[in-house]
């Protein structure tokens, strides 16, 4: 009899990829890991073996090479019992001004996935979908039935579209689906063995935070402090990777359990709580000890002015609430900052 499922990870050498790779070798899942490595590092898998003493599967591989992606599913005389789809380019700005490498990379990757998964026979998919396909929603917060709005960028088109597709692929085939709508994925392994490794200059506010903390950068700008929130800054929901990469796990179990026919499912993945820049702000220097830099410059083009979740029904479908707070994401992530900075 068989008892190990055996989960397919796109992605999976990347931040949140490898955190739910973590979770799930821990849980005793079977992984297999297919990455290009365009975004990523191959030594993040001596991470996730120092932390778990399992060494997960590896594959190189672009999903957007259709022949390629074929070949690797023929490979295997038994299907994945279940895939989390994370393989994707995720710079907002970047695809602003590269539309078409993102539309390619982000859509004609999970087209080929689905087809190859359809035809092997493997049936279940996580997808990693995101809060920013609800624009700046009128009503806060945000429940799995607000109206998506027009995508802000390209990377937040690639999202809807793969929704849907995920949503009509579901309709006519056997394929069951989850996405998960992330709030703001931070923090790190609380190891300090892996984290998020930001190319260049970090556009996300809390890889910026701990850049300035360490030295990196001089100061963090916080973008804008004329909007109608708590304290004119922008307010986000914050959620430690690791709880997302639970949030992951039980997504699994849900599609492992149901045989339902064309199941496919959105759900909302916060905390449920909003904080503001400033609030962040400050979490960190108290979670860190120490004053931080920063000034107010203007707004940000394309940012929302507040979105958090209603995570009424992560918990209804999923048994799935946030665990860690804001501050132990926080420290998590200044312990990966510093630990980056012992290791050269
Ligand atoms: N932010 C900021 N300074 C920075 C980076 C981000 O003030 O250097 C703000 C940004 O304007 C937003 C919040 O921090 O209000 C979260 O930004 P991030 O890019 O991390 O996430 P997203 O905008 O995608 O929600």
């Amino acid at each position: 009899m068989k008892t190990t499922p055996h989960i397919l990870v796109t992605g999976g050498t990347g931040y949140i990829g490898s955190h739910t790779v973590v979770e799930l070798l821990i849980e005793n899942y079977e992984v297999t890991i297919v990455d290009n490595l365009s975004r990523s590092n191959a030594n993040v898998l001596d991470s996730i073996t120092a932390i778990t003493g399992k060494t997960p599967n590896f594959v190189q591989l672009d999903l957007c090479n259709a022949d390629a992606v074929t070949t690797f599913f023929n490979a295997y005389s038994t299907p994945f019992d279940a895939i989390i789809h994370f393989a994707a380019y995720k710079a907002v700005g970047e695809s602003v001004q590269e539309p078409l490498l993102y539309y390619h990379n982000n859509v004609v990757s999970m087209i080929n996935l689905l087809q190859a998964a359809n035809t092997n026979g493997c049936n279940k998919i996580v997808f990693s979908s995101s809060c920013t396909v609800y624009g700046q929603s009128a009503s806060l917060p945000v429940t799995e039935l607000t109206p998506r709005l027009t995508a802000e960028s390209p990377y937040g088109n690639t999202k809807q579209i793969c929704e849907d597709i995920l949503r009509d692929t579901v309709n006519a085939t056997n394929i069951q689906c989850i996405s998960l709508r992330y709030f703001n994925p931070i923090g790190a392994h609380s190891s300090a063995l892996m984290g998020e490794l930001p190319l260049g200059v970090p556009n996300n506010l809390v890889p910026f935070i701990t850049q300035t903390a360490i030295g990196k950068r001089a100061s963090l700008s916080i973008f804008g402090n004329d909007y109608n929130t708590i304290d004119g800054t922008c307010v986000r929901d914050y959620i430690h990777v690791m709880d997302l990469a639970q949030a992951h796990i039980k997504a699994v179990e849900v599609l492992l359990a149901t045989n339902q026919a064309h199941h496919y499912d959105i759900i909302n993945i916060g905390t449920g709580v909003g904080s503001s820049v400033l609030q962040a702000v400050n979490a960190f220097e108290k979670a860190a000890n120490l004053k931080l830099n920063y000034s107010y410059s203007p707004r940000r083009s394309g940012d929302v002015e507040a979105m958090y979740a209603n995570v009424d029904k992560a918990k209804a479908v999923l048994n799935f609430s946030s665990q860690y707070s804001l501050e132990d994401a926080l420290l998590h992530q200044w312990q990966w900052e510093q630990a980056l900075q012992r290791n050269g």
